[in-house]
């Protein structure tokens, strides 16, 4: 993974940009014994003949996350404009010239023993590091279904981003890549195509684009629903929302997951299958153009989707 910590040297933590030394929780701290957390990833990216970081679509992001806190019970004392102050100032502290990831998380704060959501404190805090490629492969990834389902909706809320819940991704992962494979697909509880372990899935099958409805235990991905209003939009297509069969996928014309860490990533072969040529297809290829035209600033018409870092004002450290 292209993420580098050590380039780190902020965070906002307890109300405060501090240094990310200084960002340290106990042992004891609810969250860390409980999973009673909640968090949030997003890019920025950096646009060189802008000279210019661009947060793609921060708002949206900080909505859900504090859909997310609130599934938990966690309160977030921030608005979304105001967590985006929090961010840029963040940003500009650090002062990244390259793409980056940024990580909020709202947890329970208190450090006491007992499993429960009340009577705890909450607190935000925030880092960003530089991050290139999550998937090794973006253009032809190679993966497997997993033998373990996602978690279930009525288990954990499946379209909060709950931190306990990632024990579940974290399994899938790493099955997955010590078996040799770039990643997995998900299966929920019903049998039926969910997700990847930390990214939403689509299939082609006859010039249709289709993708599991936001019923299926995925997580509701910004990616997936910019991607929908971009095959709307640019290429004339109307994505269908619908449960998808494993066998659907071995047999499709093209698949590829999306997500703000994989970006647009092809699967080009799924257990030893080759998906249509075994080369990226060339429904993919145009929506992953667009997407990375469009998070660096390169299309007019989803400007609005951006906010820029670097504006004629100090950083407030
Ligand atoms: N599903 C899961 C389980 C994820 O962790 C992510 C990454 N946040 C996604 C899907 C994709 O969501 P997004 O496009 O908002 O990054």
């Amino acid at each position: 993974m292209a993420g580098n910590t050590n380039r780190t040297r902020f965070a906002f933590f307890k109300d405060r940009i501090v240094p990310i030394e200084e960002a340290q929780v106990s042992v004891m701290t609810h969250a860390f014994n409980y999973g009673t957390g909640v968090f949030g990833g997003l890019r920025a990216y950096w646009n060189a003949s802008e000279e210019q970081l661009f947060i793609f679509r921060p708002h949206d992001h900080f909505q859900r996350f504090i859909q997310s806190a609130h599934l938990m019970r966690i309160e977030v004392r921030y608005t979304p404009d105001e967590l985006v102050q929090i961010l840029c100032d963040l940003l500009r502290a650090e002062g990244f010239r390259e793409n980056t990831y940024i990580r909020p998380l709202a947890y329970k704060s208190t450090e006491v023993i007992g499993v429960r959501l009340n009577d705890l404190d909450d607190d935000v805090t925030m880092f960003s590091l530089p991050f290139g490629s999550y998937v090794p492969n973006e253009e032809g990834s190679h993966v497997c279904f997993s033998a373990w389902r996602r978690v279930e909706d009525n288990a954990i809320p499946a379209r909060g981003k709950i931190v306990g819940a990632y024990a579940n991704s974290s399994l899938i992962k790493t099955d997955a890549l010590l078996s040799g494979y770039d990643e997995a697909i998900v299966l929920n509880e019903n049998g039926h195509v969910s997700e990847m372990s930390a990214a939403n899935i689509f299939i082609v099958r006859n010039g249709k684009v289709i993708t599991p409805p936001v019923n299926s235990n995925v997580l509701e991905g910004i990616v997936r629903r910019s991607l929908m209003q971009m095959f709307h939009e640019q290429m004339g297509i109307e994505v269908v929302e619908r449960d998808i069969d494993r066998s659907e996928v071995y047999i499709a014309d093209e698949v590829f997951m999306c997500g703000t860490g994989v970006q647009v990533a092809a699967i080009t072969q799924v257990e030893h299958r080759d998906i249509g040529t075994g080369k990226i297809g060339p429904i993919t290829q145009r929506i992953r153009n667009l997407f990375f035209d469009v998070v660096s600033g390169r299309v007019p018409q989803y400007r609005d989707w951006l906010t820029p870092v670097y504006v004629m004002e100090p950083a407030r450290v």
